[in-house]
């Protein structure tokens, strides 16, 4: 590939293995995101769409293979190192959050660990630093961005599932992420949050943030995403624009198979 070619791609996946036991959840996957797309990431359930998350973000280490993010190698990273490279992902099912406001929950995101100075911020508040005063104002602007500042003070326990995806996509914002995965967001979510999910995710993409989308929605993720890649038993089956991915043979069989 070309130097220019190169510059585009700001995800790199490279012959990514990954085996449970007897089980290959990743087998062989290849394929690059180019800067500035909404890249989608389809196949039936089981075809390692999560898996390959987990092994993109840290959170899973690689039998082989590579990962690299803006041309850095982040392969066997731990996922907090791999957020410093500018690559953020949220969660098929976000993480709970008992006893934390919607406001704390969104502070306990990639760039904010819980941990001594987090709680701090809330037990002792004149003792706060002021870049832990300029998350805090980070997500105050970022709940409003996406009409959620009026849920702050509830336990992150006691919104909707939906709500839930909104709180997880704005935390993951506040990372200001360069590379944003989101590993269906709009499962189990109403139309009208689902809407708003699009139009945010659009705003977010066209301020610069790329994009790798998992989502079974097919009509939500053909909306918004181009390229889209087909996986199917770990190993990407093929890519190309949501027409020609629509109309492939070997994608509508896979799903068949699949039983998704
Ligand atoms: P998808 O997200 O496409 O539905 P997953 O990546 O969740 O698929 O799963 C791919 C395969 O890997 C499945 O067979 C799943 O059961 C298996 N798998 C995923 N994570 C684990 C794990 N931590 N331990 C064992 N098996 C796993
Ligand atoms: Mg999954």
């Amino acid at each position: 590939m070309s130097d220019a070619a190169a510059e585009n791609v700001v995800l790199r996946v490279d012959d990514l293995q990954k085996s449970f036991g007897g089980l290959t959840a990743t087998d062989h996957a290849t394929f690059d995101v180019e800067r500035g797309t909404i890249t989608g990431l389809i196949g039936p359930n089981g075809a390692g769409k999560s898996t390959i998350f987990n092994l993109i973000s840290g959170f899973y280490e690689p039998d082989g293979g590579t990962v690299e993010v803006n041309g850095t190698d982040v392969t066997g990273m731990e996922p907090y190192e791999v957020a410093e490279r500018g690559l953020v992902r949220t969660f098929q099912t976000p993480r709970k959050l008992e006893g934390m406001t919607v406001r704390e929950a969104m502070l306990v995101g990639p760039r904010n660990q819980p941990g001594e100075s987090f709680v701090r911020l809330f037990t002792s508040p004149g003792a706060v630093a002021e870049s832990e005063s300029e998350n805090l104002a980070d997500a105050e602007r970022i709940l409003a961005e996406f009409e959620i500042d009026h849920l702050a003070e509830q336990p992150a326990t006691d919104i909707s599932g939906g709500q839930m995806k909104l709180v997880e996509l704005a935390r993951a914002m506040l990372a200001e992420p360069e590379v944003l995965l989101l590993d269906e967001p709009v499962a189990g979510v109403n139309p009208t949050l689902a809407k708003k999910l699009k139009s945010q995710i659009r705003r977010l993409n066209d301020r610069g943030t790329t994009f790798l989308l998992i989502e079974h929605d097919m009509e939500f993720v053909m909306d918004l995403a181009d390229p889209i890649v087909v996986l199917d038993q770990g190993t990407v089956l093929t890519e190309g624009t949501p027409h020609s991915v629509r109309n492939d043979q070997r994608v509508i069989d896979a799903y068949l198979g699949g039983g998704a």
